[in-house]
């Protein structure tokens, strides 16, 4: 041992905690290790208030807040050891022995002192218990009562071990109930679950390092503990294994940790615990003696096997572990930090004067009216980029525009179809005692009236579409804007839905109006009438023909604006087929002038609506609704609602928290300054 004196090789040493690297002889005595603790102190003087702050920000329970730590987890199977390894590193006596003992994350936060007394204490449910060393096993077992029941359950409470003591090594560890297929009587059916679920929680962060208890009795690829390593860590980067029981198999040992079957990325280390009533010393004595003489024990490299060896790699690797993740651990507690503040300065402030609540209340509905102006009147949506649906003005466009060619597409305005047989029965039915080459007008206000009506239902399906669609726009922005008053939204919904009902009644009167006056008269003063008419009845003569001179040649005759038509039908009606021509002709044309009309006039009804909504209706709805006689009272803004108030409550909880984590940090890295 005699490099174990060369102070600046075993700092070296702890630098690279390589195995290959590690040699025999620089591996410090267990006398130096654990009793005086010289090196491994001296380390943890630099890491002391790194380990520190994370112990106090997980007392902080800052993983709450979805902030992981850099924590060492416990896992093995049941009666692997891991109680005793834990004893071991601490040198005291934990509840041990057959059957289930861990029944609670015990989360054992080891320190070193100067002092020679040492101290023992526990911290769960919110209450701190001292205790001595010769108590400690029984005051773990009664908090254990405490949390899990007296029963064999498990829970998922944590219990905190704090041991200050002179020599142990500065760790921090969570030791987890040991996993079992097979409930024993008294445990619950699902206790492999139960047991698989707690320790997935801690295992399953990149920040945890994995110590994987394996008795060496065992054959390590059938463990459950290495089974669910394995899961959420397969290269074994962040797993180191210690193999228990090396006294009592020491057969194979070698070979088994050498082989390394189960991938474990941070090695192995072989340790023989305390047996029966041993004092720590005697067990720490025993450990050395055996791996130094055992015929096959003594062939396994010193890097590898001891209690000193595993605390000094855990130190190591705990250091690592922290100085890699608290810059990430500073990024994240400053970021929740800023959003949770931030989202509690947005919360509004809790209304508590009737007076406030007016103000509140007119306030919303300007931002009301200021949000629909935009995204109805003036096509900006800045506040909805990503929603389609709310943008309004090209939404409306594409609607009218549908309108209109529906309109163009429908029946009525197909003038191909059974050309000229709808005119001339109509002219038949309109015929009197009269000269024939006067178009009768009655016959063309009968046939203006039943294509009206056939365009009648597009008119009001197309006008009640525009009021749902704009109810669904105006109800989304009273609700955003109200969502901070709980009380109110149920009123103002239903003014948004009382004031739309009555815009769209009075939309649809007024549509079946417009309709009406068309069937009432024949009436344009656009020019394009005539020019079309007359333009259209130029090709009467030559349509007369081409049916009747030339009938002999085809059934069908081509027609400028038409198209290629079937004629067959009209060779017979030879006496009104030049009135009915007529008909169709200023037909057509006219029907033209009455579609555009009806687009027209539709699309500036629409907007003037919109726009007197926005502009008037609303408000006077909104203030009704709240304030007028049959009002529900402004007074229902006072006060949070229960889920504005548990959300404020909790952010400020948040707040609170992260805030005292940022200060944990902030005396840490002044700590380390100095
Ligand atoms: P846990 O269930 O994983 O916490 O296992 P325990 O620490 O309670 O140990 C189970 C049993 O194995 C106990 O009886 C211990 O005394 C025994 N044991 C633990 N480590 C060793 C060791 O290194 N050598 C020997 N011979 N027995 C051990
Ligand atoms: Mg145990």
């Amino acid at each position: 041992m005699g490099g174990g004196k060369d102070s600046a090789s075993k700092r070296q040493n702890l630098k690279t905690i390589d195995k290959a690297e590690h040699s025999h002889a620089l591996v410090p005595a267990a006398e130096d290790m654990v009793i005086d603790a010289p090196i491994i102190s001296s380390y943890n003087d630099r890491i002391r208030p790194a380990l520190d702050a994370v112990d106090k920000l997980r007392r902080l329970m800052v993983m709450k807040e979805g902030i992981q730590l850099p924590t060492i987890v416990v896992v093995g199977d049941q009666s692997s050891g891991k109680s005793s390894v834990l004893e071991s590193l601490a040198g005291i006596n934990l509840p041990r022995g057959q059957g289930i003992c861990t029944r609670v994350p015990l989360i054992m936060r080891l320190e070193n002192q100067a002092n020679l007394k040492s101290e023992f204490s526990l911290e769960f449910n919110g209450k701190l218990v001292q205790s001595d060393e010769a108590d400690i096993a029984n005051a773990i077992y009664h908090a254990t009562e405490e949390i899990a029941g007296h029963g064999k359950g498990i829970s998922k409470i944590p219990l905190t071990l704090v041991v200050k003591k002179k020599g142990v090594p500065d760790l921090t560890m969570v030791d987890l109930p040991g996993i079992t297929r097979v409930p024993v009587h008294g445990q619950p059916e699902d206790i492999y679950e139960q047991i698989a679920d707690i320790i997935m929680e801690y295992i399953r962060p990149e920040e945890s390092i994995i110590l994987n208890v394996l008795s060496a009795t065992v054959d390590f690829p059938t463990c459950e503990s290495i089974r669910m390593s394995q899961q959420v860590d397969k290269t074994g980067e962040r797993t180191l294994a210690v193999v228990t029981k090396a006294d009592k198999a020491p057969e194979g040992l070698l070979e088994k940790v050498t082989a390394d079957d189960v991938n474990i990325g941070l090695g192995y280390v072989c340790v023989r615990n305390r047996i029966g009533d041993e004092s720590y010393e005697e067990a720490r004595k025993e450990e050395a003696r055996l791996f130094e003489s055992h015929s096959l024990l003594s062939k396994i490299d010193k890097s590898m096997v001891g209690i000193p060896v595993l605390a000094q790699k855990l130190v190591q690797i705990q250091a690592n572990s922290i100085a890699r993740n608290l810059p990430e651990i500073v990024r994240k507690i400053n970021e929740k930090l800023n959003a949770s503040a931030s989202e509690l300065n947005r919360m509004p402030k809790t209304v508590s004067s009737v007076a406030e609540a007016m103000t509140s209340f007119m306030r919303m509905i300007g931002f009301v009216k200021e949000s629909l102006r935009k995204i109805l009147l003036r096509g900006e949506f800045d506040e909805y980029p990503d929603n389609k649906d709310m943008h309004c003005t090209a939404r409306l466009v594409e609607m009218l525009n549908q309108y209109s060619n529906k309109m163009q597409k429908c029946t009525e305005s197909d003038n191909k179809k059974n050309f000229l047989v709808e005119e001339i029965a109509i002219l038949e039915e309109c015929s009197g005692i009269n000269l024939p080459n006067f178009l009768p007008r009655n016959a063309f206000i009968v046939m203006l009236q039943k294509k009206v009506d056939g365009i009648l239902h597009m008119s009001v399906d197309f006008i009640e579409k525009v009021w749902n669609y704009i109810e669904g726009v105006v109800i989304g922005v009273l609700m955003k804007h109200s969502e901070n008053y709980y009380q109110l939204q149920i009123s103002v919904r239903r003014a948004g839905n009382n004031l739309i009902a009555k815009i769209k009644k009075r939309s649809v009167d007024r549509v079946m109006e417009m309709v009406q006056m068309e069937k009432l008269t024949d009436y344009t003063c656009d020019p394009d009438y005539l020019d079309k008419c007359n333009n259209l009845n130029a090709l009467r003569e030559n349509f007369m023909r081409d049916v009747l001179v030339n009938h002999l040649r085809s059934s069908a005759v081509d027609l400028q604006g038409f198209g290629h038509i079937e004629v067959d039908h009209l060779r017979q009606q030879f006496p009104v087929l030049n009135q009915a021509f007529d008909l169709k002709m200023r037909m057509t044309a006219y029907w033209k002038i009455v579609l555009k009309r009806m687009v027209d006039s539709m699309a500036l009804h629409l907007q003037f609506n919109v726009q007197n909504l926005v502009n008037n209706d609303m408000e006077e709805e909104m203030v009704n609704e709240l304030i007028g006689p049959q009002g529900g009272g402004i007074e229902r803004m006072l006060g949070d609602s229960p889920s504005v108030a548990l959300k404020r409550e909790k952010l400020s909880k948040s707040v609170q928290k992260l805030t005292e984590s940022k200060e944990v940090l902030a005396q840490m890295m002044e700590k380390m300054v100095a």
